[in-house]
Parts: C-alpha cells; structure tokens; sequence
C-alpha cells in the first residue's frame, strides 16, 4: 500500500523460447489480469517484455526511450487494427488465381490525446499511410483539480470514422474519458472508439469498463496500481516528459 491506494500483486512468468525449459528462462514480471471485457493486453512475449523493461529504466536516455517506445506503438497499432470489423474480397493473383481474401470495412483516424499521444502519431502513420490525426488538449484545472478541455481539432467525418484515440499512460483515467466524452458530443459511436495505450492501471481500465464498455482499450500492460501522486507503478516515470524533453 502507498498510502490509501491498493497496488496490486506483480504476477511473473518465465520468459524465453518455448523449446527452453522454464528452469533455464529468467522470471519476470508480467501484466497484471483485469477482467474487463473490452481490455485487450498484447502477449506478454519475450520480446514485449525485453521492450518494456528498456522504456521503464529510469537510465534508458531519451533517444533509446523514443526508439524503444515506438516499437511497442507499433504493436499496440497492429493490434488494434485486428479490432476493426472486415468484408470479403476476392481478388485474383498473377497467376490467374482468386483468393478469398478481407478488406477493412470502414475508414479511420487518429486522435492524440496532447502531448504524451503525439508520440504514438508514428507508429499509427507507418501502419495507415496518409491517416487523418486529430488532437485534443486537455489539461488540469488549477482551480478546480479537475480535467478541463482546452482545445480540440478533429477531422470534419469523424462521426463515421473508426477512432484510434492515442495516449501512452492510462492513469486514473480522467483526461481519456473526456476526450471520449469530446468524440461521443461529435456524433462518434461509443463502440467505434479504440483506445491505445502503453501501460494502463488497474483503476484507470475499471473506470473505462464502468463509464464507457464499449470503448476498447488495447493495452502493452497492466501495472499495479497508482501513487499518491497518481503516477502509474512501477511505471516509467512521466512519459512525455522523457519522450520530449529530458
Ligand atoms: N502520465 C505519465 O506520464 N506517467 C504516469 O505514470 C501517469 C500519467
């Protein structure tokens, strides 16, 4: 416990190639289970596992976090992009054969949650050439404690696209379930929302789950829990700040 917050127990798991026996591969700690329906963790795989650890060490600098990060983006994209519904299509290769193959049924964007999401903007754009990125800025009332918008830019269709909406760190919750609450108020489906994230705390994916279920949220890991300053732990300390400027 730190302070009145609950950090959960850190499951492990041996990690290594299958042909190995457990005996000879190192343990390591894995993603914490949630239940929740629309939470999706990526395989705790190796090579998951060997990324995330170089983005959590407080020595990695700032170009290995940018490179490393950028790698897990791509996963998390990759992994989204199974979420999106798909239509037949045949197509004939050259050698005058038909293959039953899909096409995506509908179009997409990205919206990044300013600025930590920005960092994910790459990772979407080398997997959907020339993708629609809109931005939303939310940030903390001084007054108030609470999340308040700043500003927002979104494409003018986006009521029938699919959204990709961007943040790395999914702590309590606050400024992803507004910007949720900014697409709903421009026409956007509940369940055509996917949100993309890094490391996501238990209490930040129970929010999700209890306000929005039909949001899918596709996630690298799920930590133990939150500090008194509301910081994800373990964590990686804060993401924008280590991706833009330390
Ligand atoms: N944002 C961050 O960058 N890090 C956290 O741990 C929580 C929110």
């Amino acid at each position: 416990m730190v302070d009145d917050k609950v950090i959960q127990r850190a499951p492990s798991q041996h990690l290594g190639p299958k042909y190995r026996p457990d005996e000879e591969k190192p343990s390591a700690t894995v993603s914490t289970k949630v239940t929740h329906e629309n939470v999706t963790v990526l395989p705790q795989t190796p090579q998951l596992i060997a990324l995330l650890t170089m983005i959590r060490d407080k020595t990695t600098n700032r170009a290995d976090f940018i490179f490393y990060s950028n790698r897990i983006n791509r996963l998390l994209v990759e992994e989204a992009l199974n979420h999106l519904p798909c239509l037949p299509q045949t197509i004939t290769t050259p050698v005058g054969r038909p293959y039953a193959g899909v096409q995506f049924e509908g179009k997409i964007c990205g919206v990044s949650i300013m600025r930590a999401g920005e960092a994910m903007e790459q990772a979407l754009r080398e997997c959907c050439r020339s993708v629609r990125i809109g931005k939303i800025l939310i940030q903390r009332d001084e007054e108030t404690s609470l999340p308040k918008l700043f500003y927002d830019k979104l494409p003018g269709d986006v009521a029938e696209r699919w959204v990709l909406l961007l943040d790395p760190m999914l702590a309590t919750g606050g400024s992803a379930l507004m910007a949720v609450d900014v697409l709903r108020s421009r026409g956007v489906p509940e369940d055509h929302i996917l949100f993309l994230n890094l490391i996501a705390s238990p209490e930040g994916a129970a929010n999700f789950a209890q306000k929005f279920p039909k949001v899918r949220i596709v996630t690298a890991f799920v930590d133990q829990g939150l500090d008194e300053k509301n910081y994800i732990v373990p964590g990686l300390g804060d993401f924008g700040d280590r991706f833009y400027t330390l």
